[in-house]
């Protein structure tokens, strides 16, 4: 049995053009097949100041925006540092199903980078989709 397609399964390569995996040089067309990035550039605008907001929240103790925000910035592209981010706030707000299951997804993104697939969640206690929302 397998795991379910979970939004944190890939993490987006910003230097390739999504449509034919050209190099980007930062401009709004792609220069092999000409295809408009603007929305992308746009969205990945946003990542960055949602993911840099979650970062100053956390730092500022204000645990539970941070996980909320957190959990906006790995629905949209998801790093192991967002994952990171995500499990530790919701463990330093009090959610610790939340913060375990996190644990959980950081573990299998960060054993998917390095090669062999590890599916943590299988060799734990934690039911699939136990989510404290
Ligand atoms: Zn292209």
């Amino acid at each position: 049995m397998s795991a379910p397609a979970e939004p944190y399964n890939q993490i987006p390569d910003r230097t390739r053009c999504p449509t034919c995996g050209a190099s980007r040089r930062g401009e709004a067309l792609c220069h092999r097949c000409k295809s408009d990035l603007t929305l992308l550039i746009r969205l990945e605008h946003c990542v960055d100041q949602l993911r840099l907001r979650a970062r100053r929240c956390y730092a500022r103790g204000w645990y539970r925006r941070a996980a909320a925000v957190a959990d906006r910035v790995v629905s949209l592209e998801s790093r192991p540092e967002d994952l990171q981010l995500l499990a530790c706030a919701r463990l330093m707000w009090g959610d610790f199903v939340g913060a375990a299951d996190g644990y959980c997804q950081t573990r299998r993104q960060t054993s998917r980078i390095h090669g062999g697939i590890h599916d943590f969640r299988l060799q734990s206690s934690i039911p699939s989709g136990c989510d404290s929302h």
